[in-house]
Formats: structure tokens, C-alpha cells, sequence
């Protein structure tokens, strides 16, 4: 039977981060084995408990999860990295046999390192990359995941649906360690899940879902005839009903590639894609995702309604979250600070628990069962979306005649010879200048003085003062360095948008509204309700604390607009780049008063931007403008005398390469070291004429590196980039690092600099 509603994934980490406490007590004590496995069987069943008493007739289940979706799938189909397989079994204590390997591919262990981890999706959840090669063979490691889904159909029946990773996102996401392409495995992986399917049919299941996101980016027509011919196959085989869930973006192909294959329900985000759905003939049950499952606003009911009854006279229809329910906060019950201080705007949101009700009242709604519960909903919904469409607190009219009078001059700067000219005389900088990223250690000093000032057993005065003293020690240690550009070393901030975001009108900051980042990881984004406006300077007086100590430059360091972005929950009433430009005017209003204190270099850090680029290139040019448009607008006041860096890490660049020099910042720090120096390459085709400081300290581990590793970085990078150009710099900021191995690098940092000068 077709089911109604259902959601389109479940979150792990726990309402209380109950998972993330048994992890990190399990990774230092691996007795803690048993409570481990009950902690993830407790979350699973009560969640899966939640969505069905809700009144949502479908679930889906993803097995114990322990750290990554995409790492289950991994350890599935018996591929982890070659070099974890000597970790012996587990056994037992109710955790999977793999477990010690499971671990060891996701953190590494004191000898082996850790896979690749990147951003899923262009969202900030990232999932473990799985390492593939020619000669991959799967084979199937299916008895945890099959006892798992056992016990569930037991517990609640066939509303249990197992959910799996799809082929195609599987292999599109792994990487290969001998240059083949993954994707050569297409067909073998189909006829692995060939085999899998019918032991997960014989456990009792009914249906199963395959996540199958990557349907909604560019996939070559070759690789779809094979998609649609393997789910052909696995539909024949399986005598299972299949689910193939798509999200982030356009259905359209995912129903061309599918429609007719004999699954049973296609899903896809209508959120983020559009609601015509051409290509749905009606012959499968499409799963609607009409609940927006990446943010954290209210459904407009009426007009969900109105689109799920239009598609519903074509075809059967389930209601649905536009994508797993992984990426926003559980419960928004339990805000009460939030409540108390935005009793308006808590009425606009819908976290977690409230998004499976929406889908709930919508379900019963559209088959015409509404209860007066439903109906009271429905009109309680009405309400929000009227009052957050008129609320003044969304339309700031002082913001909005700024943005509205925003001119193309505002974006530009004098040429860059210009610029390099004024900036020669006014900073008198040696060649080959050296500088940090921004961030030195966050101390267990400066966490436990933050600590005590949020619990309220400092006051403002005594943690502001404790603060300072760690400026003045940051900027001492980097003059006995011998650092040319210096910083004051961020102790005051926690995280770098939710600094900024605390300081500025517009967003909203939350108490429990965790969300999972990777495996134990959690992260509170800020939330962007209002029209974004800064009442007062907000980094000026550190600013001036750190150059006062000292007669070298010190960077004023601010977050970019689309960073600012990227790690909140943004507002779905207006376009993106809009809402960029009002935090790039704010910025702006930074810079001038940092300017005015005597700043003669400021650095918009802007390590997102690679981030929200869209998942289809035709999309890209439109993001690309705002994106560049909102980061020049902030910087563009700068007098030619002052200098503009920017900082980009967390991937590669290189296909970006025109984005960061439309950027137009006077220098650039880039992550370069840990993935070997592979951006210069990048630069040199592309003939960048700005400043860049590609990083030559890979930061993301303790180890120091030689003093011969570091001078063959920059002698690379000075093959690839005109000596004048160049800066000598970290991958990264160093807040995770210790002080023994950032102050024995930057040593190594800076003689490799000097040494260089000399030879030049
Ligand atoms: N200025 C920031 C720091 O050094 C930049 C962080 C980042 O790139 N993510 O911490
Ligand atoms: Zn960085």
C-alpha cells in the first residue's frame, strides 16, 4: 500500500546531543561499547516512535548510524580504506563488528589517517568520502544493518522504511586513489544492492528508500541510461517497494531517469525545485516534498495545499520534508529564551518536531480527514505567514533606502596599480611579507573565561580584561617571531559568524538548536529573520587594543557577507544576494570605523563562498554575481592606501580562480598546503595579478613541519607566482591549534621567508 506521509530522513545526533556525549565517552574509553549501542538504539526508537505518534504513517530508518550516512554505506558494502583493515573485530557489546574500523576511517587513529571529509551537498553537513579504486570490489558486511532493520520491523512494522545511499550519489561522492573514475563501478554497485535488496526484502520490509540527491546536478545522459537501467533491475530483483529520494534541487531528471522503471515512488524537493513536474506521468506514487527540510521557517499550509491537491489530480501523492530533517534543529519548544525575547518571530519558525507535524496536517488535509486540531493549524499558520509578511521587524526602511540606492560605483575601487602604489608607501612591508590568518589557540584559559562570563561569574569588565591580556601576549609572541603582518588573535570570538551575527540587528541566536556539522560535531546557526543592520563598531576596540602594543600592522579582521550566510539559516522571503548586500553594508560601516581608528589592512574572510556555489553550472553565473558583488560591496570604501585581504579555505579553488580575482582584494590567503600546492597551478594559467599568500603550513594537524618542507613549498609557490605578489602564510587560522606547535611552525614559517628574501 501507498503511504501518505512521511519525512525524507531522520536526524541522528539526538534532541540533547545524547549521541555526541556516548561517542566522545566511547572514543576515550571503548568500554563504554554497550551504552554506546543503547544510546543509538534509544534515539532511533524514540524517533522513529515520534514520527508515527505525530500521525505520519512512514518512517525512515537509516540504521544505527554512528557517524555518517555515507560511511555506513561504506562500511556496508565492505569497502573501508584498505589501510583500517588490520583493526581486529569488535566484539560485540550491541555495536556493529566494524566498529574499530568504522571509527578509525572516520578520525583516524595515533598511526593511520583519517579519509577525506567534505561538505554534503551545498549544505554544512559533511559526510565521510569514500576511498575507491580500480580494483574496488564490494562485498557485502550487511549483518548489523540487517539486524538493526529486524529489530525495527518488529518494534513498529512495515511504516519502517530502511533507507540506504543510492548508486549513483554513492559513487558520485567517492573519490579514487588511483586517478580511475568511480563511476566505472556503476553497474557492479547495482548488482551488489542486487544482492542486498532481497536479504533486506526477506527481514519484512515493505518499502526502501534509495538516496538518490545527486539526480538534481548534471549527469551525463550515458551515465542516466545506466541509472535508469540498474533501477530497472534492482525494481525485478528486490521484491521490495523502492523509494528513490532525490533533494536540493530540480526533480525533472530524477522523474525523466526513472518514471516507467517499476519503482514504486519517486521523491523530490519541491522546495528547491520547481512544482510542475512535466515528466511525472502519475504511475508512481510521487513523495512531495513540500516542508522545507533545510530551514527553519513555518510551511505556508494554504500554499502547499494548493500545490499538493493540483499534482494530487494527476497521480497518487505522498507529503513529504523537501530533504532529511538531518540539517535543522529538533525542537523549537524548548527556546524559551528565544520566546521570551522574539515572542513574534518564534511564531514564523518550524524546527524539527513542528516540521512532521506540518506534514501531518497537510497529509490528512489533502485526503480530506482533517481534524478541528488540523483545521486550528492550519489557521495558526495563516496567522504567522501574514504577520511575518507585514512585521516591521522584516522591513527596516532606513536598511532598505540603502540597499535600494546601492550603485555599481559602490562596488569598485581604483585600479589595482593604484592601489598597490598607495598601499607601498603607506605600509612599507619587506618583500615576501609574512602574516598569520587571523586565529591563535583557543586556550583551555580563554574557553574557561567564556564560560564563566556566559554562567555570569565574571562580569563584562573582567572578561573583556582577560581577553586583552591574551591580545597583548598574541601580539608579543608574534613580534618575537619576527611576523610582519600581525593579529590580534581572535580570543573574543566563540565562532566567526555567530561573533558577528550576536552584534547585529536582524539575526537571532539560539539556545538548543543544535544541528549535526560531522560525527559528534554539532553547530548553533544564527538565524537571519530581519532586515540586517550593525547598531554599533564591533571589532574596533579589539582592533585598537592589539595595535596600540605595537608598531606593526595589525589586521582588522571581519566575517564576509556570503560566510555570513552560508552558516546561518537564512531568510526565504527575499533573494539571497539581498539579504548579502545588507550584511555587506553593515561590514562596510566596519571597515570606515576601522579605518578611521588607523587600520591599514582589514581582512574579509570569506571561506563559504565556495560552498554555496550551486549544484548546476547554469545556475552558478547568478550566485557568482551577488556572491563577488556583495563581498566588493563591503570592501570597495576602503581607501587605495588601505590594504583588503581576504581568506579562502576548506576546498579547492581552482576552478574559481576568476571568482577570487573578481573579488578584487589586494591579497588573498589561500588553503594550499594540504592538498599540495595544487591552487598555483591555478594561478599561473590564470596570470593572477593580485596579492596571494597560498598557505604553506598545512594547520590541520599538530605536527610541525620541516624546515626543508616549508622552503620547497615556497620555492614552488615562487615558480608560480610573481615574487612581488606573494605572501607567506598558514593554511588557516590556528584556534585549534596548541601553542608549542604554532609558535615551533611559525618559526620554521618565518626563516623560510627570510631565507628566500636573501636568495631573491
Ligand atoms: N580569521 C579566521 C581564523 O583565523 C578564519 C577562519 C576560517 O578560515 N575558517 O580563525
Ligand atoms: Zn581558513
Amino acid at each position: 500500500m501507498n503511504f501518505h506521509a512521511t519525512i525524507a530522513g531522520v536526524p541522528r545526533i539526538g534532541p540533547d546531543r545524547e549521541l555526541k556525549k556516548a561517542l566522545e565517552t566511547y572514543w576515550k574509553d571503548s568500554s563504554t561499547g554497550r551504552s554506546l549501542a543503547s544510546t543509538a538504539t534509544q534515539l532511533t526508537n524514540n524517533y522513529t516512535n515520534a514520527v508515527l505518534a505525530a500521525g505520519v504513517d512512514a518512517v525512515p530508518f537509516s540504521g544505527r548510524s554512528f557517524y555518517d550516512a555515507t560511511l555506513d554505506t561504506s562500511a556496508l558494502l565492505g569497502v573501508l580504506p584498505e589501510r583500517v583493515q588490520d583493526i581486529a573485530d569488535h566484539d560485540n557489546d550491541g555495536l556493529p563488528a566494524f566498529i574499530d574500523r568504522y571509527f578509525a576511517t572516520a578520525r583516524g587513529t595515533s598511526e593511520l589517517p583519517a579519509s577525506a571529509m567534505t561538505k554534503w551537498f551545498d549544505t554544512n553537513y559533511h559526510y565521510i568520502v569514500p576511498e575507491l579504486s580500480a580494483s574496488t570490489t564490494f562485498s557485502l558486511d550487511d549483518s548489523a544493518f540487517l539486524e538493526d532493520v529486524s529489530d525495527q520491523i518488529k518494534r513498529v512494522g512495515t511504516a519502517v522504511r530502511p533507507v540506504l545511499v543510492g548508486p549513483l550519489t554513492y559513487l558520485s561522492l567517492a573519490r579514487t586513489t588511483d586517478g580511475s573514475s568511480a563511476l566505472s563501478h556503476l553497474d557492479e554497485l547495482f548488482a551488489t544492492y542486487a544482492r542486498l535488496l532481497p536479504r533486506i526484502a526477506d527481514r519484512g520490509v515493505e518499502w526502501l528508500q534509495l538516496d538518490e540527491p545527486t539526480l538534481v546536478t548534471e549527469v551525463d545522459a550515458a551515465v542516466l541510461e545506466q541509472v535508469r537501467a540498474g533501477y530497472e533491475k534492482l525494481s525485478a530483483a528486490s521484491g521490495l517497494k523502492l523509494l528513490v529520494q532525490t533533494y536540493f534541487g530540480e526533480g525533472e531528471q530524477a522523474l525523466q531517469t526513472l518514471s516507467g522503471t517499476g519503482v514504486a515512488a519517486i521523491g523530490v524537493d519541491l522546495v528547491a525545485g520547481s512544482t510542475e513536474l512535466p515528466s511525472w506521468t502519475g504511475s508512481e506514487l510521487l513523495v512531495a516534498g513540500v516542508v522545507d527540510g533545510r530551514n527553519v521557517w513555518r510551511t505556508d499550509l494554504d500554499a502547499a495545499l494548493e500545490t499538493l491537491r493540483g499534482l494530487a489530480e494527476r497521480g497518487p501523492v505522498a507529503v513529504s520534508t523537501s530533504c532529511s530533517l538531518l540539517h535543522v534543529p529538533y525542537n523549537l519548544d524548548r527556546e524559551a529564551q528565544l520566546r521570551a525575547e522574539h515572542p513574534e518571530v518564534v511564531e514564523w519558525l518550524a524546527f524539527g518536531t513542528e516540521k512532521i507535524q506540518e506534514v501531518a496536517v497537510l497529509s490528512r488535509a489533502l485526503q480530506s480527514v482533517s481534524t478541528p486540531a488540523d483545521e486550528a493549524a492550519l489557521e495558526a499558520s495563516r496567522k504567522a505567514i501574514a504577520a511575518r509578511a507585514e512585521s516591521p521587524l522584516t522591513h527596516n526602511s532606513s536598511v532598505r533606502k540603502r540597499t535600494e540606492a546601492i550603485t555599481e560605483e559602490q562596488r569598485h575601487r581604483d585600479p589595482v596599480a593604484k592601489r598597490r602604489e598607495a598601499q607601498a608607501t603607506s605600509l612599507d612591508l619587506p618583500p615576501l611579507p609574512t602574516t598569520t590568518i587571523g586565529s591563535f589557540p583557543q586556550t583551555q584559559e580563554i574557553r574557561a573565561a567564556r564560560a564563566k562570563f556566559r554562567k555570569g561569574d565574571i562580569d563584562v569588565a573582567a572578561y573583556e580584561q582577560a581577553m586583552k591580556d591574551e591580545v597583548a601576549d598574541v601580539i608579543r609572541r608574534q613580534e618575537e617571531l619576527g611576523l610582519d603582518v600581525l593579529v590580534h588573535g581572535e580570543p573574543e570570538r566563540n565562532d566567526m559568524v555567530q561573533y558577528f551575527s550576536e552584534q547585529l540587528e536582524g539575526y537571532l541566536s539560539t539556545e538548543f538548536a543544535w544541528v549535526q556539522s560531522y560525527g559528534s560535531r554539532c553547530v548553533r546557526p544564527p538565524i537571519i529573520f530581519g532586515d540586517v543592520h550593525r547598531p554599533e563598531a564591533m571589532t574596533v576596540n579589539w582592533y585598537k587594543a592589539a595595535q596600540d602594543l605595537t608598531n606593526k600592522p595589525v589586521k582588522g579582521m571581519l566575517t564576509g557577507p556570503v560566510t555570513m550566510l552560508a552558516w546561518s539559516f537564512v531568510r526565504d522571503d527575499q533573494p539571497l544576494g539581498e539579504t548579502a548586500d545588507q550584511v555587506a553594508l553593515a561590514l562596510q560601516d566596519e571597515i570606515d570605523d576601522l579605518v578611521a581608528a588607523g587600520a591599514q589592512i582589514i581582512q574579509v574572510d570569506e571561506p563559504a563562498i565556495r560552498e554555496l556555489l550551486p549544484l548546476r553550472k547554469e545556475d552558478q553565473p547568478a550566485y557568482l554575481e551577488w556572491a563577488v558583488g556583495s563581498f566588493r560591496l563591503a570592501t570597495a570604501s576602503a581607501p587605495n592606501e588601505v590594504q583588503v585581504h581576504t581568506h579562502m579555505c576548506y576546498s579547492e579553488f581552482n576552478e574559481l580562480i576568476d571568482t577570487v580575482s573578481n573579488l578584487d582584494a589586494d591579497v588573498t590567503s589561500i588553503e594550499a598546503a594540504r592538498n599540495g600546492m595544487q591552487v598555483l597551478e591555478a594561478l599561473k594559467t590564470a596570470g593572477y595579478e593580485l596579492g596571494v599568500g597560498p598557505g604553506v603550513w598545512d594547520i590541520h594537524s599538530p605536527r610541525v613541519p620541516s624546515q626543508s618542507e616549508v622552503d620547497e613549498l615556497l620555492a614552488s609557490a615562487l615558480d608560480s607566482v610573481d615574487p612581488r605578489l606573494l605572501w607567506v602564510n598558514p593554511d588557516c587560522g590556528l584556534k585549534t591549534r596548541g601553542w608549542d606547535e604554532t609558535t615551533e611552525s611559525l618559526k620554521v614559517l618565518v626563516s623560510a621567508a627570510q631565507k628566500a628574501r636573501q636568495n631573491a
